[in-house]
């Protein structure tokens, strides 16, 4: 796909944020870019229009930006999973692990009904261990995942056999 290139280059990397070491990808520069914004949108609403979802689950924050776009794109609805003490309703928490200590992400009771067809949105998956507790978040409201979809990802087997058998959409790698 020819758009890739451009999504990819509107992408900024910053090296050493937010620690030493670490090559942050910074997605807000491609929010900056109409044309790259409405490329990504574009291809993931193209991908799941035909697909029955009923909901789109974003990955706060970044989730947010494009999660809720392509719900409105697609006419489903959106789903924020947040983190932890930002929902104000009653929630359903999962907890994960991170490389130092734990993160847990929330999500209300009653925002999915059984059986409807989900799909998950971050902007970038690294180790999966973020999606992997969305799709346990959802299947515990007995949802029915059908993909987890990023930006950007490493095309790397150990990340797909970590989210539980649930199939990763990427647009592009890491820089
Ligand atoms: P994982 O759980 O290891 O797959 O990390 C993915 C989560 O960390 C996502 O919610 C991302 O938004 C965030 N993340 C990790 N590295 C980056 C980065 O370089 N840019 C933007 N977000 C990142």
């Amino acid at each position: 796909d020819p758009r890739l290139q451009a999504i990819s280059q509107a992408i900024r990397v910053v090296p050493h944020f937010p620690k030493q070491g670490i090559m942050f990808q910074d997605i807000t520069t491609l929010l900056l870019d109409h044309s790259a914004f409405k490329d990504v949108v574009d291809i993931f609403v193209d991908r799941y229009r035909d697909m029955d979802i009923s909901v789109v689950a974003g990955v706060e924050a970044r989730g947010f930006i494009f999660g809720s776009s392509i719900a409105l794109g697609i006419g489903a609805k959106f789903v924020p999973l947040c983190k932890p003490g930002k929902l104000p309703g009653e929630v359903i928490s999962e907890k994960y692990v991170l490389e130092y200590g734990t993160d847990c992400l929330e999500m209300h009771v009653g925002a999915v009904q059984h059986n409807e067809r989900v799909i998950i949105i971050d902007d970038l998956v690294a180790t999966g261990g973020t999606l992997s507790a969305a799709i346990i978040l959802l299947e515990r409201a007995d949802a029915e995942v059908v993909e987890c979809a990023c930006v950007i990802g490493l095309s790397d087997l150990k990340v797909r056999s970590k989210l539980n058998g649930k199939p990763l959409y990427i647009l592009v790698e890491p820089r």
